[in-house]
């Protein structure tokens, strides 16, 4: 079996942009057959301390502290180590995912990948198995604990996934945002405090479109293709792009690299939290050595709130209304929509009789030069931050 770092740890490069197919393109990946299979029982993910690949350096010093600890990861071999991590991910989570219900039990998972290796020859496996069951006797089982993490997907077909493989189109009931902002607010007043599930996902109409950019939630709660259930992880072996097809957009779900028999089908969900308690309890269980800690982006830094409190807040805002009222909508208004990518989607559009009422659209307008304001002070306010904590390029990407 060929387990090289090569053929298993490129998920780094995965744009998490949404881009665009041709229709083309999407027809042709679509014809392809993929076989997946939701599960209904949480599948595990592995939890393995680095020391476990200790196996491929017989020379890495044992741990001599009274309390027994992992040895770490022998830093002088980082070929070694690539190859341990490599087999960890493609061979023992995989075999982990096999196991289904009992897959929990890392003992159970090796003494099967140990038969496996015996009957194929696979010297790699059985020195890694045998090295793994070796760490048991020394610390104990604790240290190798499989985390239960869910509902999933793991790849069923005999031969795994090619790389740009269509695994499936994320469907789920349609929301423009104000309805999906208002489900959310009786959501959290019925379960309180809990984090939400997320099965949900946000497709942004592109800006290039003739009707303009917009923004609708697909919520995958009840109505769902399974490509809802897929987990998050840091280094994905699948995105979710934004595609048109036929006419009109929706959401695929494709491999970005080649994806195994038996491994987890995942994907960044790039989802951002404004609450610093959603970002602690938001632990990600994705087992990639490029883990960030949390499933959750944080986007309630105070550093990006200098000029939004300073200009933008409630009184301000109500100034908006009030000059919304007022002020007729203006060339320049219009101009600006339009440099914003709004078109028909967002403000409706006047023939069909579906325009916003013109107060609405000269709000918008007002809103969008607020956004252009803030872009530019902020951009300064990070770079003047000490110790060059922004480099330009930095703050104009942060801004
Ligand atoms: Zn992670």
């Amino acid at each position: 079996q060929e387990n090289t770092p090569a053929d298993c740890e490129n998920g780094n490069d995965v744009p998490n942009e949404a881009t665009r197919m041709t229709e083309d393109a999407e027809v042709d990946r679509g014809m392809e057959e993929v076989n997946v299979e939701p599960l209904g029982a949480p599948p595990p993910t592995a939890a393995v301390p680095s020391a476990a690949s200790g196996f491929l350096a017989p020379d890495a010093a044992p741990s001599t502290s009274p309390t027994p600890q992992p040895a770490p990861a022998p830093s002088h071999n980082a070929a070694a180590e690539a190859a341990a991590l490599s087999w960890m991910r493609c061979v023992l989570q995989p075999a982990i995912n096999r196991q289904g219900k009992t897959g929990w039990d890392l003992a159970a998972v090796l003494r099967s990948l140990q038969t496996e290796a015996d009957a194929t020859g696979d010297s790699t496996t059985a020195a890694a198995v045998a090295a793994v069951l070796e760490r048991f006797k020394e610390v104990g089982s604790n240290y190798f604990r499989v985390h239960p993490k869910g509902v999933g997907l793991v790849c069923t077909r005999p031969g795994g996934l090619a790389a740009g493989t269509f695994v499936q189109e994320y469907l789920g009931e349609v929301h423009p945002p104000w309805r999906w902002f208002e489900i959310q607010d009786a959501v959290k007043k019925v379960t309180g405090s809990e984090l939400p599930d997320f099965y949900n996902i946000m497709l942004e109409r592109p800006g290039d479109d003739a009707a303009g950019y917009d923004v609708l939630f697909i919520d995958g709660a009840s109505k769902a293709t399974f490509a809802s259930r897929v987990s998050h992880s840091c280094a994905p072996n699948c995105a979710a792009s934004v595609v048109a097809c036929t006419g009109r957009l929706t959401i695929a779900l494709h491999t970005v690299r080649e994806v195994k028999e038996g491994e987890e089908l995942t994907f960044d969900y790039c989802s951002v939290t404004e609450s610093e308690r959603e970002l602690r309890e938001a632990i990600c269980l994705c087992g990639s050595v490029h883990c960030r800690g949390s499933y959750l982006y944080y986007a309630g830094s105070r550093t990006f709130q200098t000029v939004m409190a300073a200009r933008h807040h409630f009184l301000h805002r109500q100034v908006f209304v009030l000059r919304a009222a007022l002020e007729p909508l203006a060339e320049a208004d219009e101009a600006r929509l339009k440099k914003h990518g709004l078109g028909t989607s967002a403000l409706g559009d006047r023939a069909a009789g579906t325009r916003l009422p013109s107060w609405l659209v000269k709000w918008t307008a007002l809103v969008c030069e607020y956004v252009e304001q803030e872009e530019v002070l902020l951009r300064a306010d990070l770079l003047a931050l000490p110790q060059g904590r922004y480099t330009p390029e930095a703050a104009a990407s942060g801004a």
